[in-house]
């Protein structure tokens, strides 16, 4: 039996001063990934502290820079249907909308969707050693079932991914995260927010364990005109990414004047390589500019034995992806992109 005390705020300050109080805290928001932990016995938090009371966190607004903020609270649904996030960031939209089920997005929310743990097995499996879970352990999946596993990015220690949709989108539109404690407020910029596993796989991220997210900003650019999200996985729905693409460009006369290209399901954050998106600066879209651009992305990548098969995926995905952004409207469902 794992005797615990629930505590539901409305405050901000409510919710930090309850943090300050016992090392042991989990925060609660839609409770779908920490439920899943607790029920695995992963986690035993001696206090758990409700913060759905905090309103403010739920809503979506638009920023003075003329972005938009998405509170912490604010569920993955009410985020990919918003009207402002549907029309200028069609790219996050699609992204939330191919992760999970409806069920699960509904109660999902932008805090918790950005701090969802891995589905590595060994993770999930308590009997198994997992340098995430119990550093020094050792990590099975390097010669064990890596199918899902991490082709770049990875260490001596863990070679797991990180499992978010919305986060490949929110690092392709460069996105900021807001957190408070009790000493004051921080912005992080998105791509120094999660971490590669180095020789420290417990910590998924740079968050420190007295803050609390207030929300998620974007800056006005949205790349509403080309943009595509592409997932490839087991199942066509409610299956989590083998690989998934995130393409955001911006055309001038026919050329790129402006790319992003980040991938999931590859590793231990959303992988995006500047260098690619450099070496497409200027020049024509095509499959075949793509495919270079493919190649340096991927110039590191391992793959582990399962896995092996994710390194050619990656780069037909790219390419088939930054395709798609080109002409959006092959998006409708039903359609096929012609290559
Ligand atoms: C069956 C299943 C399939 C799924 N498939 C996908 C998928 O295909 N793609 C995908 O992207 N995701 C998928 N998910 C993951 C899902 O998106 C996440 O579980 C969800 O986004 C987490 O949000 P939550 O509000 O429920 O978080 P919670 O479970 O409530 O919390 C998760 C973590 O975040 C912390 N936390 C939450 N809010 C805050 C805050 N404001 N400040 C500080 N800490 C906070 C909690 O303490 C906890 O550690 C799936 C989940 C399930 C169960």
């Amino acid at each position: 039996m794992n005797n615990f005390s629930y505590q539901k705020v409305s405050e901000t300050a409510d919710a930090l001063d309850q943090i300050s109080k016992c090392n042991l805290t989990q925060i609660i928001a839609g409770g779908t990934n920490i439920i899943d932990l607790w029920k695995y016995n992963l986690i035993q938090p001696k206090l758990l502290i409700d913060i759905n009371g905090i309103e403010k966190f739920k809503r979506i607004q638009q920023t003075e820079d003329g972005g938009l903020f998405l509170g912490a609270l604010a569920t993955n649904s009410d985020t990919a249907y918003h009207m402002e996030v549907e029309k200028n960031y069609p790219l996050l939209s699609r992204a939330i909308l191919a992760g999970a089920s409806a069920q699960i997005r509904n109660s999902a929310t932008n805090g918790g969707n950005i701090l969802q743990r891995t589905r590595c097995y060994y993770f999930y499996d308590a009997a198994s050693p997992c340098n995430k879970r119990k550093p020094g352990s050792g990590c099975p999946a390097k010669n064990g079932l890596n199918r899902m596993h991490a082709i770049v990015g990875t260490s001596e220690d863990c070679i797991a991914v990180f499992p978010s949709d919305m986060c490949v989108a929110l690092a392709a539109l460069e996105a900021v995260v807001h957190v408070v404690s009790s000493v004051g407020k921080r912005e992080i910029k998105f791509s120094a927010f999660h971490r590669l596993p180095g020789n420290t796989p417990e910590i998924d991220n740079n968050l420190q364990p007295n803050e609390i997210i207030t929300g998620i900003s974007l800056p006005p650019e949205g790349f509403a005109e080309n943009y595509s999200y592409l997932k490839l996985r087991d199942r066509n729905s409610y299956a989590f990414a083998l690989v998934s693409v995130a393409t955001g460009m911006k055309l001038e006369n026919g050329l790129i004047q402006k790319i992003r290209i980040v991938l999931g399901g590859i590793a231990h954050k959303p992988w995006r390589v500047p260098e690619a998106e450099d070496f497409l600066i200027g020049k024509n879209p095509t499959a075949v500019n793509f495919a270079s651009a493919a190649e340096l992305i991927l110039k590191d990548a391992k793959g582990f034995g399962d896995n092996d098969f994710k390194i050619e995926l990656s780069k037909r995905a790219i390419v088939r992806n930054c395709i798609m952004a080109i002409h959006p409207e092959t998006l409708r469902p039903g359609a096929q992109p012609s290559l």
